[in-house]
């Protein structure tokens, strides 16, 4: 079909019940269509999926798409289900699947009815499959969370290493699609290269999250007091607090308790019908305040969490841009507070020394930036963004003045302190 014949808002209406594309959504999609490679980075909750369900549903053939968890896929493959007459238009092909059912999804793919194959990159390397999906007609490839690919993401995936050269066997001219929400050039780098696609189309939403307020104030031994007092002064409002370990979350969570805040622990040690049970309550509004570690965010899309507070500085600037990101999504306040000391760095340092040496010396890279982060004097938004390789108008920009530094400069002498120390450092290690 010619991009010309296809009505894309009439499709989106009709399978997606959307009247207006989200961002750059329409842009995607006709590139996608056109043939083209296409390279998506938008942030999370950008609405990446429609990218290429949208172009799989209406183009000739099947859309092979990899991503890597399983729960994710099966509720991608129900949505769809539910919005079009045939079951088999979406499939999953994992290990879990047994004959009969891979000999239906086969079948589903060679007569068309299957327009989107959700598989695991595992799935995608066993012979059989490869050798049947050579022979079918696929429309594209899309990479979900294609920062897998790299090792400078938060989540690398060394089966993703190999995906470039299966895709090579199942087609050489198949248009691939990655989609990321990781912002940083290095891993944006490591994807086109590893895929093979430095041609690709690229399409980058703006990372800034201008109802965000970005506050970092030092931690002392006070830090369980402060943190009673922020709540306290913010009650009745939905909060995420996130800690490093599960001993802190159990203990945080109780001093909260003990001192009147509704607040509940989450934690991969829990057994999963608490998990669910403390995640629901959240949602539910009967308590305000998740205690928690990572473990706790994947998915949760509560729209009017008005506070996330770190207890300890996570890991990367991306880790706390992910973790922040999970505050005011309805567009209302957010305020995002990292509590922060050196000593919590040189920890993270210690728990990183028993690595390999490469990925040692990444995690030191990254550290290091969250050190720059936490004790930096300029626009924290600006920082963030320019991590992200984005350039922000630290005075005009949208949000500008959401952040600490820029409401309370550092005092002139302070900010002298601080370049006569950085001159002195670089003297030093000149000598
Ligand atoms: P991402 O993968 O980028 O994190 P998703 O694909 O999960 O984002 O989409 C996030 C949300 O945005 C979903 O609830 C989806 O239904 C919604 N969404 C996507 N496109 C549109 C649109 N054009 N109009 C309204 N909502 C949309
Ligand atoms: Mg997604």
């Amino acid at each position: 079909m010619s991009l010309t014949e296809i009505d894309l808002y009439q499709q989106l209406k009709k399978y997606f019940g959307f009247s207006q594309f989200k961002g750059l959504q329409e842009e995607v999609i006709t590139s996608i269509v056109k043939g083209n490679n296409t390279f998506v980075v938008m942030p999370t909750g950008g609405g990446k999926s429609l990218c290429y369900q949208l172009p799989a549903l209406i183009e000739e053939g099947t859309a092979i798409v990899v991503s890597p968890l399983i729960a994710l896929m099966k509720n991608q493959v129900d949505a769809i289900r539910s919005v079009s007459e045939a079951h088999g238009v979406a499939h999953v092909l994992n290990s879990s699947l047994n004959k009969t059912e891979v000999k239906q999804v086969k079948a589903d793919i060679e007569n068309g009815v299957c327009k989107l194959l959700y598989v695991a990159p595992e799935s995608l390397t066993k012979e059989d499959h490869v050798e049947f999906l050579k022979q079918q007609k696929i429309s594209f490839l899309a990479i979900d969370e294609a920062h897998c690919i790299s090792e400078w993401g938060h989540d690398f995936r060394p089966e993703y290493r190999n995906l470039r050269s299966i895709i090579k066997r199942i087609g050489d001219n198949i248009p691939i699609i990655a989609l990321t929400a990781t912002a940083t050039p290095k891993v944006q780098e490591d994807i086109l290269k590893n895929l093979g696609i430095p041609d690709a189309r690229t399409f980058k939403a703006s990372f800034n999250r201008p109802n965000l307020y970005y506050e970092v104030r030092p931690k002392t031994k006070n830090v369980d007091a402060d943190i009673i007092r922020f709540i306290k002064q913010n009650s009745g409002k939905s909060g995420i607090i996130y800690c490093l370990s599960r001993k802190k979350v159990e203990e945080l969570a109780q001093t909260l308790q003990v001192n009147g805040i509704n607040a509940v622990p989450y934690h991969a040690g829990l057994d999963a019908k608490k998990r669910s049970k403390h995640q629901d309550q959240f949602l539910m509004e009967d308590i305000d305040v998740v205690v928690a570690t990572i473990a706790f965010g994947m998915g949760i899309d509560k729209p009017d969490v008005r506070f996330v507070i770190h207890h300890d500085i996570p890991k990367s600037i991306e880790s706390y841009y992910q973790e922040t990101g999970r505050a005011g999504r309805d567009g209302g306040e957010g305020h995002c507070l990292a509590f922060y000391s050196y000593k919590d760095i040189e920890k993270l340092e210690k728990f990183m020394s028993g690595k390999p040496v490469a990925e040692q010396e990444i995690g030191h890279a990254l550290l290091q930036e969250v050190v720059a982060y936490a004790e930096t004097s300029i626009s924290r938004r600006k920082f963030i963004l320019h991590y992200f390789g984005e350039e922000f108008d630290s005075e005009n920009g949208e949000g500008a003045s959401m952040d600490d530094n820029v409401r309370n400069p550092k005092k002139q002498h302070e900010a002298g302190e601080e370049v006569e120390l950085l001159l002195k450092t670089v003297k030093e290690t000149k000598q």
